[in-house]
This record gives structure tokens, sequence and C-alpha cells, in this order.
């Protein structure tokens, strides 16, 4: 007996779990499947395409069908949570389980799905009314009330609750679980709106705080927070955000801490040399009045003994306000030495922060700007296109057979490539030009008050650079010819980057199809088709000689 008492409080666990409606059926088929050990633990086939195709027929079927008890928004947010696990071998196993999940829920009434008759189920049940009764006030307390976060669902299901004891068949229970169902799901439907607004709320703050605060670090570190809380939103990715944004305050109370510090001596420093500055003055007063009325004296004296004696006093008086005068210069050094080194920790300290901020947009292998750092060079340089309509030009480079680069001469070498690239590239182009790795072997030039005629030049110049320079040799001498292909496309007004980039991106390819080893100019905007492209005869076929 103790046995199947356990057993009984395993199956109510997992009908729980399961989140199933705890039908006779139900129960029966839990029990029996943790009878027989549990199905849903089962391994996770291998996911080969027969079975993808089968679980994704299951899948539609199961999207499509009306499930009572869940709603189509909570099929989406678990449809999300798996799509956010980290291996496909994850994912498959749980799309199992989901599925299995999704079957074992009955139709919801009235649904054209339904595949129980309604009469065939309450006969069962009533068969045990008792524990069907029991079940289904154990699911609604523990399995659903504690899901009810607003009144109207709460109340509602306490209603639910309180008409389970006095109804004889469970149907006439339908309508009123009816309403809380569909209570809980506009639940959902409204803290699915505000999680989603409150998310969009801080990654719009994160986005401008650059704008809102001086110091152009904040707004960098800033832009790499937001970045962390692109969706699909994990708990760990959130935690990740709330420590950076902590650091970030952190390191800004530290400035404001030593810049107030800084205040504060330098306020002190100035009080106390207004005070000496004000006794040197009135001693300085005294000692004038003295010296004339010794003078006075000195005039009028005829002693040798006297005019010695007030002689003295003058020296005496002039050694204590030489004194005086030596104390106010080290009093000055040193409140010029306190400002300058509480200036120098300050100046220290954002150079430090500048440092990191400029990390966080530079792409550690080749020292290219990153994504980050081309975002934020583009937004600065696009709005100079706004106010003064001078040309910016984009050009899209992608290595030519870099793979066979790195499979026949190793990864490290194929590393040294992409930053031989970079290190060209810089060379080659104006100061005001900018190079940024989009990715892997893709970099974009970024050329500021370039037409894209001349900007088709300056590529091509790299282009020939590149393929003509012997970078690297591998262990039996042997040299690796390099080319690029290129797409350029100058900025139209009122472009964005993601429409500027889909131009690049096609030229690009057109470059690719049409042989590698070449630039083809992107179609001009609102136009699908390419433009014109670079003479062949001016490059060489690539090759990876041996
Ligand atoms: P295509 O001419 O069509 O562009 O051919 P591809 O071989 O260059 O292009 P594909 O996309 O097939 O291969 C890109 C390669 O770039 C594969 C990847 O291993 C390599 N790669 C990406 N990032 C890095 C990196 O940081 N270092 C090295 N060494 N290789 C990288
Ligand atoms: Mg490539
Ligand atoms: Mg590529």
């Amino acid at each position: 007996m103790p046995i199947i008492a356990e057993q009984a409080r395993a199956t109510l666990k997992r009908l729980v779990e399961l989140k199933l409606q705890p039908t006779p059926e139900n129960y029966r088929q839990v029990f029996e499947s943790l009878d027989h050990g549990d199905l849903t633990q089962a391994p996770a086939p291998a996911s080969d395409c027969a079975d993808w195709g089968s679980a994704l027929r299951r899948l539609l079927e199961q999207w499509e069908r009306s499930q009572a008890g869940l709603s189509q928004l909570q099929k989406r947010q678990q449809i999300d949570r798996l799509a956010a696990l980290p291996t496909a071998q994850a994912q498959w196993a749980e799309l199992g389980k989901l599925l299995d999940r999704w079957s074992a829920l009955p139709a919801r009434s009235g649904s054209a799905a339904a595949t129980t008759p309604i009469e065939t189920r309450e006969a069962e049940a009533s068969r045990d009314g008792s524990a069907w009764r029991e079940l289904w006030l154990n699911t609604l307390k523990h399995g659903v009330q504690p899901f009810c976060a607003h009144d109207t669902a709460q109340r509602l299901l306490r209603e639910l609750i309180a008409s389970a004891d006095g109804v004889a068949q469970p149907s006439a229970l339908n309508p009123q679980a009816r309403e809380v169902w569909l209570a809980i799901d506009r639940e959902q439907v409204t803290e699915y709106a505000v999680r989603n607004g409150l998310t969009e709320l801080v990654r719009l703050l994160l986005g401008h705080l650059g704008d809102l605060v001086p110091q152009a670090w904040v707004g960098v570190q800033a832009a790499a927070i937001r970045e962390q809380l692109q969706a699909p939103l994990a708990p760990e990715r959130i935690e990740q955000a709330q420590n950076a944004v902590r650091d970030l305050l952190v390191r800004h109370s530290v400035l404001r801490k030593s810049e107030d510090d800084a205040h504060s001596t330098a306020k002190a420093l100035i009080d106390l040399l207004v005070r000496k500055l004000g006794d040197y003055a009135a001693e300085g007063g005294e000692y004038n009045q003295r010296l004339e009325g010794r003078l006075t004296q000195l005039q009028a004296s005829r002693e040798w003994d006297e005019i010695r004696l007030l002689v003295q006093d003058v020296l005496d008086d002039s050694r204590s306000m030489q004194k005086r005068s030596g104390e106010l210069g080290v009093h000055l050094a040193e409140a010029q030495r306190q400002a300058q080194a509480a200036q120098e920790r300050i100046r220290s300290l954002e150079g430090e922060l500048e440092q990191a901020s400029q990390q966080l947009q530079e792409d550690p292998l080749t020292g290219a700007l990153n994504r980050r750092g081309l975002d934020a060079e583009f937004a600065r340089l696009q709005s100079r296109v706004v106010r003064q309509g001078q040309p910016l030009t984009l050009a899209l480079l992608d290595l030519d057979h870099f793979k066979a680069v790195n499979d026949t001469y190793g990864h490290d070498t194929g590393d040294a490539v992409l930053k031989a690239l970079v290190h060209l590239a810089t060379r080659l182009v104006r100061p005001s030009d900018r190079v940024a790795r989009m990715g892997g072997e893709e970099f974009m030039l970024i050329l500021p008050d370039t037409p894209a005629q001349q900007s088709l030049v300056v590529v091509q110049r790299l282009l020939m650079a590149f393929s003509e320079q012997t970078l690297v040799q591998d262990s039996a001498g042997r040299r690796i010819a390099l080319s690029f292909s290129a797409g350029v496309a100058e900025l139209c007004p009122d472009e964005d980057f993601a429409a500027v980039y889909q131009r690049v991106d096609t030229a690009l390819l057109q470059a690719k199809q049409a042989g590698r080893k070449r630039v083809e100019f992107a179609a001009p905007c609102g136009d699908a088709k390419s433009g014109g492209s670079l003479p062949k005869s001016a490059l060489r076929d690539f090759t990876l000689r041996g």
C-alpha cells in the first residue's frame, strides 16, 4: 500500500510537471508510464533527416490543434525556450518531450480536433469521482493557483475550486474552467507585453545614455551592455548585463568622487592661500608702518647706540618679512603640486576608461574596428553626410578561398593573413578612412569624403598590393598568393546601415560569382540590379601557388 501511495504521489507530481489536466485517462497514462519507466525520459533519437521530418509533421499537427489548458501564447513561449537551448541535441530532446506533452493534452471542448467524446470521458470520470475530484483540486491548488498573479484570475480560480465540491459531472465545470484559462491567458499576454516593453525601454535608455552624459566612454560601455540584451533573453545574460551596469556605475562614481576630492582640495588650498596672503599683506602693512616710524626716529637720532639699535630692529623686521615671504612661496608651491596631482589622477582615470572603451570597439585579433566600433563610426560619419552633404563610400571585402588557406597552411597562418590585410589597408588608405572587421574574413572599409568612383580605385589599389605581396610561406617554402573580392557603394541620402550593407553585400556576391579577385559597384539606391564592374584585364586570376 505505501508503494501505491508513493506512485500515486509521483503520478500527481508528474501530471503537474507536464501541465496535464487531471482526467482519469491522463492519470492512468502517466501512472503507467511511471510504472514502466518514464517515456518522456527516454533518450533522444539520433537526429537524422527522417526523424526531423516526422517531428516537424507532428509539430505542425500539434501546433494547429487546440488543446485544453494550453494557449497559443504558451506554445510560442515553449518553442522560444526550446530555441534558446545551447545544443541541437538538447533542442531535439526537448522537442520530443514537448510534443509528447502537447499530444497528451485533450482537445479544448468545442474544438473540432477533440478526439475523445466528452460523454466517454465523463463516464470514466464518474466511475471514480472522488479520485477525479482530488486530482482536480490538487492540480488547481498546486499546479495552477501559484501561477495566477492577478486578482481576476485568482478570484475565478477560487470560485472554480469552490464549485468543484458541489458538482456531480465534471462537464458542469467546463464554462467556469474556460473562464479561468481565458483569464490566465489574458494575464500572460499582458505580462508578455509588459516584459517586452520594459526590455525595449532598457535598450532605449542604454542606446541613448551616451547622448545624455558628456563622457564618451559611458556611451561605448552602454552600447556594449545593450548588445547583451539581444533576444532571446536568458537569465544569465540579464545577470551579465546587470553586473556590467553595476560596474559602469562604480567606475562613474569613482571618477565623480575623484573629481569632487580634487575640487575640495583646490577649494581648501585657495582658502588657505587667500588667508596667508591676507596675513602677509597685514604684516607687510605693519612692517611698512614700523619702518616709517624707525626712519623718522633715525632722522631725529643723534646717539650712535640708538642708531645702531634702530638699524638692528629694521634688519630683524626685514629678515622676518623675508622668512614670511619664503613660507608663502613654499605654500604656493605645495598648493600647485597638490592641484596638479589631483588633476593627473583624474586624467589617468579618464584615460583608463577611454582605453577600456576603445578596446570594446576593437577586434582583438586584427586591431580593426569591431561591429560595435563600426556602428559608432558609421553613425558619426552619417550625420556629417546629412549635415554637410559630403560623400561617404563603403567597401565590403571578403577574402577569396580563405578556407583553403586555413586548411592548407593552418589557422595561425590564416590569422596572420587577416592581420596583414588590416595592416596593409590601414597603410594604404587615408588616416580619416576606417577599417572594420565584420566577422570571419569579411571587412568593411569606410571612406569619408570619397565618391564611389574614387573609392573603387582605392580598393583596386589595395587588391593589387594584397595579391602581389607574398605574406607567408609554409614550412615547405611554398608561397601563398592571396586575393579578395569586394563590393563598393556610396551612401545615399536617408539610407541606413542595413540598406547600404545589403547593396554592398549583393555587389560582393556578384564579384564572387564573376570569378573572384575583383571589385563590383553596387546597384544604385532603390535598384535591385548591380551596376558596373572593374575591368577583368586589370587583375590576374587567383590561384594558390605551390
Ligand atoms: P569564398 O571565396 O567564397 O569567400 O570562400 P572562402 O573559403 O573564403 O569562404 P568560406 O565562407 O567557405 O570560409 C571562410 C573561412 O574563414 C572559414 C573559416 O574557418 C575562416 N575564418 C573565419 N574566421 C577566422 C579567423 O578568425 N581566423 C582564421 N584563421 N580563419 C577564420
Ligand atoms: Mg571568403
Ligand atoms: Mg566570408
